[in-house]
């Protein structure tokens, strides 16, 4: 099944949802390694992204509706990670054009440039401790799944194990961007909560289109 406007909408709030019960979760792992915002600042976010798909007519597309969460991103989280979100649903937005309905090929490329826009806004490489490290092999296992001729919820599926597994991924690694880098090897041992908040944020997609 082809995914439509209420898929986006669904998943958005889906995320708000999740990512608000982990709020907490998310803040500590930033206390770790940042600032200990990250909770408060992508559930500030996915919530007034919720009121701004609901604001939208009934006959939006879904890109439409993918722009309306990036610029609520952009405007509403203060942190690193609203404008490198804020990017990622805005680059999302493009492969879909005027479509009404997202097919697997096109879910794929959606997601490719998501991660594509974070790496051009944020510069960080696969390795860097940074939600990159859920996005890479996230897209890289919706990209295996499409080619092995899995549908869309699969997709979402097969990214969504993949971003957690690149979530857990992080806990060994030294941070080479954003403020945990500023810890050098005292970085090592705790989990990025950017990464933590993809696979969140992935896992929702999925469930909104299974
Ligand atoms: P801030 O660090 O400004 O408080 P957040 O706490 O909301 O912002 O977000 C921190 C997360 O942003 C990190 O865990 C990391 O995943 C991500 N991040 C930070 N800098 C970069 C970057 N240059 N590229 C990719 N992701 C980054
Ligand atoms: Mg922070
Ligand atoms: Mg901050």
């Amino acid at each position: 099944m082809a995914l439509d406007t209420n898929w986006v909408t669904s998943w958005i709030s889906a995320a708000a949802t999740t990512v608000g019960e982990h709020k907490a979760e998310l803040n500590t792992l930033d206390r770790e390694i940042g600032d200990g915002d990250h909770g408060e600042n992508m559930d500030r976010g996915l919530r007034a992204s919720v009121d701004a798909l609901a604001k939208l007519p009934a006959d939006a597309t879904p890109s439409a509706a993918l722009r309306s969460v990036a610029m609520t991103l952009i405007s509403t989280v203060g942190g690193a990670s609203g404008p490198l979100y804020g990017t990622a649903f805005l680059k999302a937005a493009e492969p879909v054009g005027d479509a009404d309905a997202i097919d697997g090929e096109t879910l794929v490329a959606l997601l490719r440039a998501a991660r594509d826009g974070i790496v051009s806004r944020g510069k960080a490489e696969p390795g860097d401790k940074t939600m990159v490290d859920a996005w890479t092999p996230a897209v890289d296992a919706a990209s295996a799944a499409l080619a092995a001729g899995s549908d869309p919820a699969a997709i979402l599926a097969a990214a969504a194990d993949a971003a957690e597994q690149g979530s857990d991924a992080t806990i060994p690694l030294v941070a080479r961007k954003g403020r945990a880098s500023y810890l050098g090897q005292r970085s090592a041992g705790h989990r990025d909560p950017g990464a933590q908040s993809t696979a969140l944020i992935l896992r929702a997609a999925a469930g909104a289109a299974g």
